[in-house]
């Protein structure tokens, strides 16, 4: 049998086996290099159990420190001839190891008693392992000393060392001596009587070592076993530490500090590596590992101890450091885990933690281990882990251990203490769990993600990277302990199972349901996983954030910010998917602007995004965006920190180091002045005290005060810090200041001062002896105005800094590092050319190495710029989303002209899901360039709108472009979206002028103003493809498209051209003139230059349209397009917009200058696809309006399509040809767009009058609606102060009062006066802009000629002052008419509606010209009710009806004698009295009744009478006062009331005169509404001529359609006005046809998108909730509940519920999930529908909520509904007497 000992570079002179002290004879002895071992080959045989004895005699090597072994280290004395003194040290673990100092068993499972003897200089101390047994002077000033015998331990923990060293010594309470050791430097210079000044350096190291030590020791509840433990700080060291058992060895630089010279970072540091090596004492010292595959046993569980036990011996800050851990420890190692950095060890590898064969020390075994152990933790809870642990390290002691056996320790545990189970519920497994952590490579993400039916968040789990990136062969699937923090429920352990893991009792995880406010998972951070939440649960969690009030723990806060931006990192950089950098933004912004979340860690877990947004923006025209994000995190920040303190909080000292640094350099509140303020202390003080130590500052703000000081510094605070640099570059321990001047004088601004420091570092530098200066090149990297100069510095100064050989060969080279500075942040296209420009400058002086250095630095500037390119855009629009107004209407603040423009020619190209593919940053964006040809005002400004766009360039040229004008500086202002352009020189006023810009802006994601997104479902394949489309009267406006001067009155020509997807078709406001392939699937647009408009009329659209065509009488094409399949039924818009254009251009008798005119019907637009926008030759409109269908669509849907194209055609003349100078003109395009379309109407629909007047006066009424209520009225033309504060520029009033009162002008001055005066107007403002009088002016005019009108003083009419009052005065005028006190007169007064609270400048009164019609004469005439109030009539015989048909826009009042001859005549014979006219009388009946000024008993006889006529105006009235639907109607308010009986017999009374119109279609609109408003009352009340009639054509209905495939549209005979009634009243009666009924809904939602549109399915829901079963009705409710019907169906539920009480029951028999519902709001605000009692409202007072709490939302809708309730009480205690007895005495 042989041995083998290991042995490496050893020379041996002899060797030497016994066997009981005999030497036995060898047969060979042979060395074997490729495995270092020597091999020995005895002749006798050895056996078991029996010791022999090796001994060599052998010389070896004193190595190279950073080789180990036996080694050397050395420092220079800086005082006595600059000598090196030597110390040699022993450093076992890694290199040589101990087999290159002795030969030994080198295997840490070889455990021994080692006896070490060293002899060395007698001047030298000698440290080893154990204390010194011996020491005897020899000869030649050497010593002999032993060491005492080690207890059993692994060779690689022996040590020893020797040099002229110097120590303290304590003793730590359990009687180890404890003592720290560094060489004995520097005598010269001691400044407090001890041996060098490093002697002040030990007593901080010594003290926090002996608590560290008893710390551990008490933890691990087993003493040290050695008498001493000594500490060694070494000059030169490979590692940080080495925890050698009895002696550690240290790099100084790591353990040696000093309070009031270093950070308090460094001393965290300090003692985290001390109580690194000290946890070792026991965890690998005591108890070694078995091999080093598994160095988790010692390195991890040293990594776990080096902060917590600093948290156990500074409680006060034990939160902290768990915080710091999680910050750095665990989020360094899930960066590690995923590969992001370089593991030298592994060759940057991703590996398992026990990695075979010989394990790693690289970051994943500290890191990852360490997490790991406090995973573990987190899951036991503190002190079973403990226990855990003290009995490893007593079943283990001096001997050695596998991870196999650490972790069943932990097993034990849980087997003893039962209640630690997996989620299987049987005791945990820790082998079992720990298994996949410590032997798969990489780390699990937990997904909170939407279960399928979109209901709850569900918890699962994959890899944080995908599995292609990740190394084959392992189940990357983990046992997830975690901990969730849940609404409501507070904090609770979970398991996350692995995947496809079953088990008999798994214990199921609740789901979090959608509407819970928050679920936040790895609360506290405990478990080594990322999480990534679904958008809608990182929004709650958002919302929880900004709610903050110190609930959520700083760890949460650190992993939220980390894993969100991890993601980030992942998904562009690894996975190429656009990144999602606003949900970064968003967390950042949502936490850290909490005062809670004021700490080191969040600060450092943001402080990398905060560099990279900056470095990304600073160089751009959007930096100050990113201020607006950053400056209120950093004053919550600064805030807190301040400046002062000086106690030994690591957190408040590490965050101010960093927080006042970013303070001053961002210029936070009064942190300039403050670091000015300091400074001049210590200027002060050092020019009285100038050495060394005149530095009175706290390390901790002395980066912020010298960057504070530099940054306007013209000189002299350059000077006194070049000569702190000096005595610092001299020091030993100073690298840490020498930083923080660096850092300082790398913020001035100042170009001559930066100058000079760039002189002064390059002579410096040259100069240094310790420290390489040159690196302080780099510290410019962002600042800005440091990099131009640079730029310039290189040119002029090539020789000091090209010296890429120095850099090449690994010299101390400026060239590296200034590079860095200077293109830090170099991002942009220009600075790339910049860049070229000036290697093309050096390119003559430079070498090859130069020359490989700049292209080096080429590449990194584009990767910078690609990368740029990514994120910038995703990063910009977040900030304008959040920083500033999305748009306003109208933008107010205006530009004062200082140019003029003529002409855009613009070029945009819009990137959205298409079949062009385009890079990853750019969805959503579009690129644009536009040249303004313009005429400057001011010489030496230029003022434009622009908003949401990031700008690349802007070029300024004079007189064609052949002079190119400098610019010298550009300003954005985006709360008014102003960019304005410094010119370099002032140029000549009205100078021609072109401005080019390049630029990039945004497109919504989803339907709105602006440039926004619209999808559609393609009725042929149900394929979903994305439009274009832009909408710019109000938002974000034409500013968001092109920089502009977007001002009505700016008007100029755009030439548009449009790059856009080849298969779709792009529309302009002018016509296609050319259209060529660019190749890559895009196709190119040019369209024909547009007349002089303006900017808000501009408008571009790109998607998979079809059109349908027609031509106008002039010849103009007009095509309504839509999307591909839905053109068929344009038909009606198509005639619209004929009709119009062919009757106004002969009315006005001007032709637009226009070749086409397109309307673009778009399946989605803001509002309900309910809007349109009258863009000059493409009107953009949702289908809504714009498309009809007969199979599904009303006659109501029929006139509003027609009238809504009408409009917006009307507009191309009123509003595009001319245009209202300012937005409080807004009348001048809406009252002419609204009063026209109902005149084209009668014009192309002669046999549909009735209907075209049945509207008019209906929009009179729309008008009073508003005009009536003090909070609602206001003038149509206000003034513009108020514009853009509150002020709704689209109110109806701008619409349907202002168009009432143009016709009241036109009846008065009559057609031929009308039509003159507007040609006049059109002709004199055509390509131009108008303001009100103007507008009168021209009527004026014509009036002036006229001799058919006069006015109240018998003048020609003045229509200026006929009209300024109903423009600019509040609210209209009631005409009273009163009978005199003698019998024989009516006196006319006219009175505001509104009596009181108008404004004091409002003179009340109207030029009101007033018509009548009389019983026996005068049968029409009017006279003027002006300038006075009171007219005397003679008395007439019959009635005298004021106002007929409602030519003015007024209401009349008639006093009891005037009405009754009234009220006689309609009781013979209404049809005296045309239909508007006895519409008239209802409303103004209805609305004086109602402000008891007239009885009720009026209103009631009237109708009973005027209510009997078939006619659309009398039903719309009746319909809105009584309606069965409506919440106010009178079926509503009496639904509970005594008289509801009563009302129902009496409206059936009325109906029964209109049988004959049930159900009808008829052609006749007027007809046909009516029918729609008389059926569905008759049905509703009981008719059963109704009820009979629904029933019969429900069947036929069912019966036809009930398999159809194609919907209910065709085969479903009832035209669309009738299906509602027929649908509801139908099932009630038939039941049976239930399943029909819900199969045909599901068709619709299966088939049609658009269920909305095809409004059968609305029907068809309506008629579920006609049901009269309520048993079933529930169930539906909670169909609704679950999203399985629409919404709508709680409401329907409680219109058409004849009991009143569904919603209610429903609500109290499911408390708990209707108010966990969404649908919350929704139920109370239809569950009250019609209640009015007592007993009803005590219901609701009382409600028992069963403990259950609402939320403020919640509750404000319940006490909302409430109030709805008390209002329809208090107006029954007013009105119901009077109606109860009328009620009594006629019905
Ligand atoms: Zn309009």
């Amino acid at each position: 049998m042989n041995i083998s000992v290991d042995a490496l570079n050893l020379n041996f002179l002899s060797l030497s086996l016994y066997a009981n002290n005999v030497r036995q004879q060898l047969i060979s002895s042979q060395y074997d290099s490729s495995t270092y071992r020597f091999t020995i080959k005895p002749v006798m045989f050895l056996k078991p159990n029996i010791t022999y004895r090796l001994e060599f005699n052998y010389t070896g090597l004193i190595n190279d420190y950073r080789d180990g072994g036996l080694f050397y280290t050395r420092w220079r004395d800086n005082y006595f001839g600059y000598t090196n003194h030597y110390i040699v040290a022993t450093f076992f673990a890694i290199g040589y190891g101990a087999r290159s100092t002795f030969p030994c068993f080198d295997d840490p499972s070889f455990k021994a008693n080692f006896s070490v003897t060293l002899i060395s200089p007698t001047a030298f101390k000698a440290l080893g392992n154990m204390p010194l047994e011996s020491e005897n002077e020899i000869d030649n000033g050497y010593s002999i000393r032993t060491f005492k015998t080690t207890l059993k331990m692994s060779t690689y923990l022996i040590a020893f060392a020797t040099g002229d060293l110097v120590n303290k010594t304590a003793t730590a309470k359990d009687g180890t001596q404890i003592s720290f050791w560094a060489w004995n430097a520097d005598l010269g210079i001691d400044e407090v009587g001890l041996s060098g000044p490093w002697m002040n350096r030990l007593n901080v190291s010594l003290d926090t070592s002996v608590k560290c030590f008893e710390v551990l020791s008490d933890y691990m509840a087993f003493k040290f076993p050695l008498p001493k433990l000594d500490h060694l700080a070494l000059p030169q060291f490979s590692y940080g530490g080495m925890e050698n058992w009895g002696l550690i060895t240290y790099d100084y630089n790591f353990v040696l500090f000093k309070d009031g010279e270093d950070h308090a970072a460094d001393k965290l540091l300090s003692i985290q590596i001390m109580c690194h090596e000290m946890a070792h004492q026991w965890f690998g010292d005591l108890v070694t590992n078995e091999w080093w595959s598994e160095i988790m046993l010692h390195e991890s569980l040293a990594d776990y101890f080096e902060m917590t036990s600093i948290g156990i011996m500074y409680p006060n800050q034990s939160e902290f450091m768990d915080s710091y851990f999680v910050a750095t420890r665990q989020e360094h190692a899930l960066q590690v885990d995923s590969g992001y950095y370089n593991n030298t060890l592994t060759g940057g590898k991703i590996h398992p933690l026990i990695l075979k064969p010989d394990g790693s020390f690289d970051d994943i075994t500290y890191e990852k281990g360490g997490a790991l152990l406090r995973m573990l933790s987190g899951t036991f809870g503190p002190t079973l882990f403990q226990e855990a642990l003290r009995n490893y390290l007593v079943k283990y002691q001096f001997g050695n251990a596998d991870h196999f056996q650490f972790f069943e320790e932990f097993t034990q545990v849980a087997q003893k203490y039962k209640n630690i189970t997996d989620f299987c519920g049987n005791p945990l497994d820790v082998n079992q769990l720990m298994d996949a952590w410590v032997n798969v490579p990489h780390f699990p993400q937990i997904d909170v993600d939407l279960t399928n039916d979109g209901r709850a968040f569900v918890p699962s789990q994959e890899p944080f990277l995908p599995i292609w990136y990740l190394p084959q062969g392992y189940n990357y699937s983990w046992m997830i302990p975690t901990y969730v923090l849940e609404y409501q429920k507070g904090r609770s352990f979970k398991w996350i199972p692995p995947n496809n893991f079953s088990c008999p009792n798994l214990a199921k995880h609740t789901d979090i349901q959608t509407f819970d406010p928050y679920m936040l998972y790895n609360d506290g951070a405990p478990t080594y996983a990322r999480v990534h939440y679904e958008e809608g649960a990182h929004n709650k969690i958002r919302q929880l954030l900004r709610q903050d009030n110190g609930t959520i723990s700083i760890n949460t806060k650190i992993r939220l910010i980390a894993d969100e931006w991890a993601f980030i990192d992942r998904d562009m950089v690894l996975l190429g998917l656009p990144p999602k950098l606003h949900r970064g933004m968003q967390i950042l912004e949502s936490i850290l602007n909490s005062s809670f979340s004021v700490h080191t860690t969040t600060f450092m877990a943001a402080q990398s995004v905060f560099d990279t947004i900056f470095e990304l923006s600073r160089d751009r025209h959007e930096y100050e965006l990113y201020l607006k994000f950053l400056i209120p995190i950093l004053e919550n920040f600064y805030q807190k920190v301040g400046w002062n303190g000086t106690n030994d909080d690591f957190n408040t000292n590490m965050l101010r180091e960093r927080v006042l640094y970013y303070a001053v350099r961002f210029d936070i509140l009064d942190s300039r002045a403050m670091a000015m303020q300091y400074w001049k202390n210590l200027s002060v003080w050092c020019a009285m005290h100038f050495d060394y130590n005149c530095n009175i500052l706290n390390p901790n703000i002395r980066r912020a005060v010298y960057c504070g000081a530099m940054w306007d510094d013209n000189g002299s605070v350059f000077e006194l810090l070049r000569e702190f640099l000096e005595i610092a570059e001299g020091g030993y321990y100073t690298s840490r200041e020498i930083t923080s001047i660096v850092s300082g004088l790398a913020c001035a601004q100042n170009h001559t001062v930066i100058n000079w420091i760039l002189d002064d570092l390059y002579s410096l530098s040259n100069n240094s002896t310790r420290y390489n200066l040159y690196n302080s090149f780099s510290y410019f990297y962002n600042n800005l105005n440091a990099s131009e100069v640079m730029a310039d510095y290189i040119i002029k100064n090539p020789q000091k800094v090209l010296d890429g050989l120095n850099c090449y060969i690994g010299l101390p080279c400026v060239m590296e590092p200034f590079l860095d500075g200077m293109t830090g942040l170099w991002y942009t296209d220009r600075r790339k050319d910049q860049y070229n420009q000036i290697y093309n400058q050096l390119y003559p002086n430079m070498d090859i190495y130069d020359k490989a250095y700049f292209q080096t630095y080429y590449n990194v500037l584009l990767s910078a710029n690609l990368r740029g390119q990514y994120v910038y855009p995703d990063m910009t629009r977040w900030m304008y989303d959040n920083y500033v107004p999305i748009g306003k209407s109208p933008w107010t603040v205006k530009i004062n002209q200082i140019i003029v423009p003529y002409n855009y020619n613009l070029t945009v190209k819009p990137y959205f899901p298409s079949s062009y593919k385009y890079g990853i940053g750019k969805n959503f964006t579009f690129d644009a360039i536009v040249n303004i040809s313009a005429t400057i005002l001011q010489q030496d400004t230029i003022i434009l709108n622009s908003h949401r766009h990031m700008i690349h360039r802007i070029q300024v040229t004079a007189n064609r472009s052949i002079i190119n004008i400098p610019i010298a500086a550009v300003y954005r202002d985006n709360e008014n979206a102003f960019l304005t352009i410094k010119l370099a020189q002032p140029i000549p006023q009205n100078t021609n002028i072109n401005i080019i810009i390049e630029y990039t802006g945004f497109i919504k994601d989803s339907p709105g103003e602006g440039e926004y997104i619209n999808f559609d479902y393609l009725e042929v394949n149900k394929k979903k493809s994305w439009i274009f489309a832009t909408d710019f009267e109000g938002g974000p406006s034409a500013r968001s498209l092109a920089p502009c001067l977007d001002e009505p009155v700016y008007k100029a020509i755009w030439s548009v051209t449009v790059q856009y997807p080849m298969d779709m078709v792009a529309l302009s406001n002018g016509l296609e003139e050319r259209t060529i392939s660019l190749g890559g699937g895009l196709a190119q647009t040019i369209f024909k230059d547009t007349p002089k408009m303006s900017s808000y009329l501009l408008a571009i659209t790109i998607g998979d349209y079809a059109a349908l065509r027609g031509l106008t009488n002039s010849g103009q094409i007009v095509r309504i397009w839509t999307w591909t399949g839905m053109q068929n039924n344009a038909v009606v818009a198509l005639k619209a917009a004929i009709d119009t254009i062919n009757f106004l251009t002969n009315y006005t008798g001007i032709t637009l200058p226009l070749d086409k005119i397109d309307v673009m019907c778009l399946p989605q637009y803001e509002g309900d696809a309910m809007y349109a926008m009258e863009n000059w030759g493409l009107i953009i409109a949702g289908y809504k309006e714009c498309l009809w269908s007969p199979d599904y669509r009303t006659t109501y849907h029929y006139t509003d399509t027609y009238w809504t194209i009408a409009h917006e055609t009307t507009h191309q003349w009123f509003g595009d040809l001319v245009t209202l100078e300012w937005w409080n003109y807004i009348f001048l395009n809406e009252a002419f767009a609204t009063y026209w379309p109902l005149v084209v109407m009668n014009a192309t629909y002669p046999d549909q009058a009735d209907y075209a007047n049945f509207q008019r006066f209906y929009d009179a009424e729309t008008g009073f609606v508003l005009d009536q209520d003090i909070d609602t009225t206001v003038p149509i033309v206000v003034n513009e102060t108020r514009l853009g504060h509150g002020y709704d520029l689209f109110g109806n009033l701008n619409y349907y009062k202002a168009s009432s009162i143009l016709h009241m002008l036109h009846t008065t001055i009559n057609n031929t006066n009308f039509q003159k005066s507007l040609q006049n107007y059109l002709l004199a403002h055509e390509q131009g802009n108008a303001k009100d009088f103007e507008l009168w002016q021209k009527f004026d005019e014509v009036m002036l000629n006229s001799t058919s009108v006069y006015d109240w003083n018998s003048m020609p009419l003045n229509v200026t002052k006929y009209m300024t009052p109903w423009f600019y005065q509040e609210t209209f005028p009631i005409i009273k008419v009163v009978t005199t006190s003698d019998g024989l007169s009516y006196s006319f007064q006219q009175t505001p509606f509104i009596q009181s609270g108008l404004p004091n400048d409002q003179s009340s009164l109207w030029p009101i010209q007033l018509w009548f019609e009389t019983e026996f004469y005068e049968r029409r005439d009017f006279t003027w009710l002006a300038s006075q109030s009171t007219l005397p009539r003679a008395f007439p015989r019959g009635w005298r009806v004021v106002n007929p048909k409602r030519e003015a826009y007024v209401r009349v009042w008639y006093d009891d004698l005037s009405w009754a001859p009234i009220q006689t005549q309609l009781q013979s014979n209404w049809s005296v009295f045309d239909p508007i006219t006895r519409a008239q009388f209802i409303i103004d009946t209805y609305t004086f009744a109602n402000q008891q000024f007239i009885s009720w008993s009026r209103f009631l006889n009237l109708i009973k009478y005027a209510g009997n006529a078939p006619e659309l105006a009398t039903w719309q009235i009746l319909s809105d006062i009584m309606d069965e639907l409506g919440t106010t109607s009178w079926l509503a308010i009496f639904k509970f009331q005594p008289e509801y009986a009563k009302l129902q017999t009496f409206l059936l009374q009325i109906l029964s005169t209109n049988k004959d119109k049930l159900f009808i279609q008829t052609g006749n609109w007027a007809k046909d509404m009516s029918s729609h408003y008389i059926t569905g009352l008759s049905c509703y009340l009981g008719s059963n001529d109704c009820l009979n009639q629904a029933s019969s054509l429900f069947n036929q209905f069912i019966s036809n359609c009930q398999n159809s495939a194609y919907g209910t549209g065709k085969c479903n005979k009832v035209p669309p006005d009738h299906r509602v009634v027929q649908y509801c009243f139908g099932l009630r009666q038939n039941p049976n046809s239930v399943t029909a009924v819900w199969n045909l809904i599901q068709w619709f939602t299966d088939n049609s998108p658009l269920t909305d549109y095809f409004n059968d399915a609305e029907a068809l829901l309506v008629a579920l909730a006609c049901l009269n079963d309520d048993t079933q009705v529930e169930q539906y409710l909670m169909d609704a509940v679950n999203y399985r019907l629409s919404a709508e169906f709680f409401s329907f539920s409680a219109q058409y519920d004849m009991s009143g009480n569904r919603l209610f029951n429903f609500l109290q028999k499911n408390l708990q999930i209707v108010v966990n519902s969404e649908h919350f709001n929704e139920i109370v605000n239809n569950l009250a529908f019609g209640w009015s009692t007592d007993e009803q409202l005590n219901k609701l007072q009382n409600f028992d909520w069963q403990g259950i709490t609402l939320t403020s939302n919640q509750a404000n809708a319940w006490n909302k509904m409430i109030d709805g309730v008390n209002g329809t009480r208090n107006w029954l205690k007013k009105n119901q007497p009077a109606i109860s007895t009328w009620f009594n005495m006629n019905i």
